[in-house]
């Protein structure tokens, strides 16, 4: 498996220091969660690791398998295999989602070994079956007039199709029913093994009852303040975070 470790990582938006020196070593077969209040850096960590460029890294690194991720492009980072399920995923209109997936996986592809028609198909038939995804959807521009839902099942056909090596899933489980939650963790659930490494990022830990996280860290004013194992979420649902800040110290 893969190995992602960031160290000492800051990270600033418009000169504005968001993230202050975040470490966190993410390995092939596990699953990790971070949890945190809002506005505590979560996102700015996901986007800084796939390299958007509005985030600035003033400080420290990210390694992928001993590659420098800080020198890639974003379209090299995703071909290194590092993947992002956004919070908000963009409508990109003109490209539908069968063409998308395809473009993606063969990106990650050498020239002349690219997924023939009918494998593909194949492949995305039993991933829309999976996540219960209207078979029109894939005809349809991508996530362009999507519902919430969709949006973030299309989020997990993606992952399945592209077949990341370390996956971040951005708050995947934000505004969907019980129903959509159990069918999304059903399609992270199936990436489980050796060669595939997750980070989720989740405000709540209802998502962590249908996928136990090996580790869960609370990043608290653009830190990883705490670490533990999936006992921390459930006691921060019970008992929020305040009891972190006390001991910790931290006043805001
Ligand atoms: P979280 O995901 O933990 O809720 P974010 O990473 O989205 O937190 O935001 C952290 C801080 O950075 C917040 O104060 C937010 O207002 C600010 N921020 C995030 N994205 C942007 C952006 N694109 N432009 C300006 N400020 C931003
Ligand atoms: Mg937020
Ligand atoms: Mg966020």
């Amino acid at each position: 498996g893969s190995v992602l470790e960031i160290k000492n990582l800051h990270v600033s938006i418009e000169d504005k220091e968001i993230l202050k020196g975040v470490n966190l070593t993410i390995k092939g077969g596990e699953f990790h969660a971070i949890m945190g209040p809002n506005g505590t850096g979560k996102s700015t960590l996901a986007s800084a690791i796939m390299g958007h460029p509005k985030y600035e890294v003033t400080e420290g690194s990210i390694i992928l398998d001993g590659e420098d991720v800080l020198e890639m492009e974003v379209d090299e980072r995703a071909r290194a295999g590092l993947f992002l399920a956004m919070q908000y995923p963009s409508e990109i209109s003109g490209v539908t989602t069968s063409d998308f997936l395809r473009s993606a996986i063969n990106a990650r592809r050498e020239e002349g070994d690219e997924v023939s028609l009918m494998k593909f198909i194949k492949q995305l038939d039993k991933d829309l079956d999976l996540l219960e995804i209207d078979q029109n959807m894939a005809t349809r521009y991508l996530n362009e007039g999507f519902s919430g839902g969709e949006k973030k099942r299309n989020e997990i056909l993606q992952l399945l199709q592209i077949n990341p090596a370390i996956a971040i899933l951005d708050e995947i489980d934000s505004g969907l029913d019980i129903d959509a939650l159990k069918i999304v963790s059903k399609g992270i659930n199936k990436m489980r093994g050796e060669d595939f490494g997750c980070l989720m990022i989740t405000h709540y830990q209802r998502l962590l009852n249908y996928i136990t996280p090996d580790f869960v860290h609370v990043m608290m004013q653009g830190r990883v303040v705490k670490s533990g194992g999936p006992e921390l979420a459930k006691r921060l649902e019970e008992e929020g975070y305040e009891w972190i800040k006390e001991e910790l110290g931290i006043t805001d």
